[in-house]
């Protein structure tokens, strides 16, 4: 008998019954029709691996980033990976990161045959930079920090410190497309910087897919070999690798969104101020400080609540799809056991952890459902 089976049917017949959902695909591709016209094309054309509209996406995503090279690869997981495989990181090496993130940026570490070294979150939920220098050692050879829910990292203070130790940063930016830190954009943050176009990321494929940015020639390089089987051309193999390509049909969709992100970013960034507004003055939430030179895309809109678990029944109960982004961390998921760590290892990460609740912010929500969830979570605490 097996243990592990393809939960994700089941998540989804349970979530499509919600009413004020995370989950917004039909309504973001109501369009479909030109989006498939476009794959028709490329049906008839053939060319499904690598094709044309990947180098063009490729152009487009790093002209929108002001950065000289896009990569695009099989996911924002791939996209981790691979950025640590170019940059030679293997086992022994160390990479520092956060224990407050997706189980994916641990996992491209510990693929990638390196140790992850976490630092604690600090209050804005992103890895808190002034604790970085203190795990340095000698085998230390990247950082990886996560623009948490499309918020940059502190990375004036990140950079120094690389500089400082010659180590390599790799921007986990897959909530982060169109976020800018003191107006740079997410895609030029750091050495590379990773995206994902996961379904539920704010720019979204028909599947997987993930893309890759940087400014240095020789790694974007690197990259190319390594998703595509270190093939320099059809009949010379320069270094054996990975099949990590961007399929040409989640470029169409890729670019079909693109077009519409400023849109998409901007709706999500006002839903995210009116949620603010209107949360901010309930004593039992927390909404997090906003920084005005740091422009937050908001992946997620979190904010912490006392009594969370409670809250979050009392909401679904209602129709509101409240989620916990994560409840576990990191560190203490049954994967880590092997680094050592204990509950209290990291205590801002458990604390938002234990308390942490994401409210759906996506570019189709309404006022008056926005109203309405505020409305329900002054009802739940009075
Ligand atoms: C989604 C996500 C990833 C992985 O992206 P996939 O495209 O799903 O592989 C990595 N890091 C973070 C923070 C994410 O949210």
């Amino acid at each position: 008998m097996t243990t592990v089976h393809n939960f994700l049917p089941e998540q989804y017949r349970q979530t499509n019954q919600i009413s004020i959902n995370h989950n917004y695909l039909a309504q973001q591709f109501a369009d479909h029709d030109v989006i498939l016209n476009k794959i028709r094309e490329v049906v008839i054309r053939g060319d499904f691996t690598l094709g044309a509209e990947v180098d063009v996406l490729e152009r487009e995503y790093a002209e929108l980033n002001g950065v000289r090279h896009a990569i695009g690869v099989g996911s924002g997981t791939d996209a981790l990976f691979l950025s640590l495989k170019a940059l030679g990181i293997d086992k022994g090496d160390e990479v520092i990161t956060t224990p407050f993130t997706f189980y994916a940026t641990i996992g491209a570490i510990v693929t990638a045959g390196a140790t992850p070294v976490f630092v604690d979150a600090g209050a804005d939920y992103n890895i808190d930079a002034s604790q970085i220098e203190a795990k340095i050692t000698p085998r230390t050879k990247a950082i990886m920090p996560v623009h948490w829910s499309g918020k940059p990292c502190d990375m004036d203070t990140i950079e120094a410190i690389a500089e400082r130790h010659g180590l390599a940063v790799v921007s986990d930016a897959c909530h982060a497309i169109k976020a800018r830190y003191k107006g740079r954009p997410s895609g030029s943050l750091g050495t590379i910087a990773c995206f994902s176009f996961h379904p539920l990321k704010n720019l979204n494929v028909w599947g997987d897919g993930g893309i890759i940015t940087t400014n240095s020639d020789e790694l974007a390089d690197k990259l190319r070999l390594l998703r595509n089987h270190g093939l320099v051309g059809r009949d010379e193999c320069r270094v054996f690798a990975y099949n990590s390509r961007l399929d040409t049909v989640q470029a169409v969709v890729a670019r079909h969104l693109l077009g519409k992100i400023d849109h998409i970013t901007e709706s999500r960034v006002s839903h995210a101020a009116y949620f603010d507004q209107g949360l901010r003055s309930i004593p039992q939430i927390t909404v997090p400080a906003r920084e005005p030179d740091i422009y937050q895309v908001y992946h997620l809109y979190q904010i912490l609540c006392e009594n969370r678990n409670a809250l979050q029944a009392y909401l679904i109960e209602r129709g509101v799809d409240a989620k916990a982004h994560y409840p576990v961390p990191m560190h203490l998921q049954p994967a880590a056991a092997f680094l050592g760590h204990k509950a209290g290892d990291f205590p801002v990460t458990e604390k938002i952890s234990a308390h942490t609740l994401s409210l759906p912010v996506h570019e189709f929500i309404t006022r008056e459902q926005q109203d309405f969830v505020i409305q329900l979570i002054r009802d739940f605490y009075a």
